[in-house]
């Protein structure tokens, strides 16, 4: 691994993957030290991305403005890595009376009515139950599993990538640099999700991190959609699917035996009985408290950066967010996202 580079990223989730690759795109020298053992939300996530928004059927502009970018972004790594990372697949949302409502009021209003289906349908879960809901356009999913795993072994062939599980005691910030064991950089950018709240470097901003679970089974029925009701199945690969959502302020990283009954209850409520769960997993999701993401550098150490909180959206707003600030790195695309909009010091 070489010593000097322009900008260390710690941690290799979407965000640091993003704002690596698009750096290194820009002809910045990075280097890259992330964690095998702390957790890593973009792994398990669902890698749902769609416009329509939550249980109010909402289309946040945060997810408007980044959503065309992403989604081309993910199209050129299918052809980078010749893999499947987005797919596009019919979405239908099982709706509950107030949501019922909402779509009423909405599906014939600008912009709500390009994404929202027209008629309320019958939905039938594996020949057997069925649901009153309506499409949802303009959703893909993203293998994120395969994704991220692409990544690392991009970034190990560049010989940029390594394994540590750092701690504060291993960075020393220089008025010009920033020294982190063997490797020194101008910039180091934190982009570590979640584990965030363990650096007193971060003390003094809002974040809630919430914990989601998120089920990995095969169906043995064919299903070839994405179905959401206040969780979603999403199809990964040959019959391989997810199942899940976050939805709790939970410290704890374990599963627990609730939330896997919960799931699986959730499922049966759907129509899905003829299954076979492979394994669950639970991670955090980092939220700030206005709900928007974070990127820019710290007043009181204008070294160290952070391009994180990307909360329930990652897939969405990381790919566009990395490119912008790529382009103008160390410089700013969005002066609204500064981390210091929380404070002054
Ligand atoms: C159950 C669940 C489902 C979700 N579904 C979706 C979805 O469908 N669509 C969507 O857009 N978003 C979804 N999200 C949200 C999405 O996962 C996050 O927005 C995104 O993954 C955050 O990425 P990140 O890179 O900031 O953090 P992470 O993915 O958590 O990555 C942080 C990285 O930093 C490393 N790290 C941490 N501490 C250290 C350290 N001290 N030293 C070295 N490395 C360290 C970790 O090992 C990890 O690799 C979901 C989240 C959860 C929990």
């Amino acid at each position: 691994m070489k010593q000097n580079c322009d900008v260390l990223i710690i941690g290799q989730g979407i965000a640091g993957s993003c704002l690596a690759y698009c750096l290194l795109q820009q002809g910045f020298d990075v280097q890259i030290i992330t964690s095998h053992t702390k957790p890593n939300a973009s792994k398990i996530a669902g890698g749902l991305m769609q416009r329509v928004s939550g249980q109010y059927l909402s289309l946040p502009k945060l997810i408007q403005d980044h959503f065309d970018e992403a989604v081309s972004f993910y199209q050129s790594l299918n052809t980078f890595f010749d893999a499947p990372i987005i797919s596009s697949f019919p979405t239908y949302r099982i709706l509950d009376e107030s949501q019922l409502n909402i779509w009423k009021k909405k599906r014939t209003l600008e912009p709500y009515k390009d994404y929202l289906g027209q008629h309320l349908q019958s939905i039938t879960v594996q020949g057997k139950t069925t649901h009153v809901g309506v499409d949802i356009y303009d959703s893909y999913s993203v293998n994120t599993a395969l994704l991220l795993s692409l990544f690392s072994k991009y970034f190990l062939e560049k010989k940029i990538l390594s394994y540590h599980d750092l701690t504060e005691k291993d960075l020393i910030i220089h008025d010009h640099a920033v020294q982190c064991n063997t490797i020194k950089a101008n910039f180091a950018i934190f982009c570590i999700g979640s584990c965030l709240t363990e650096w007193s470097l971060f003390n003094d901003f809002p974040l809630i991190n919430s914990k989601g679970d998120m089920l990995s089974l095969t169906l043995n029925q064919a299903e070839n959609r994405i179905l959401q009701y206040d969780k979603w199945l999403i199809p990964i690969d040959h019959n391989h699917f997810k199942f899940g959502s976050t939805y709790s302020i939970d410290p704890t990283i374990s599963p627990t035996q609730s939330a896997y009954n919960n799931l699986l209850s959730s499922l049966s409520f759907l129509g899905y009985n003829d299954i076979t769960i492979q394994a669950i997993h639970t991670a955090h999701r980092c939220t700030f408290s206005d709900y928007k993401p974070s990127m820019g550098f710290l007043n009181h150490s204008p070294r160290i950066g952070i391009f994180s909180g990307f909360s329930s959206k990652g897939f969405i707003t990381a790919p566009s967010l990395a490119k912008q600030w790529s382009v103008l790195f160390p410089n700013l695309p969005n002066q609204s996202l500064l981390i210091n909009r929380f404070t002054n010091s």
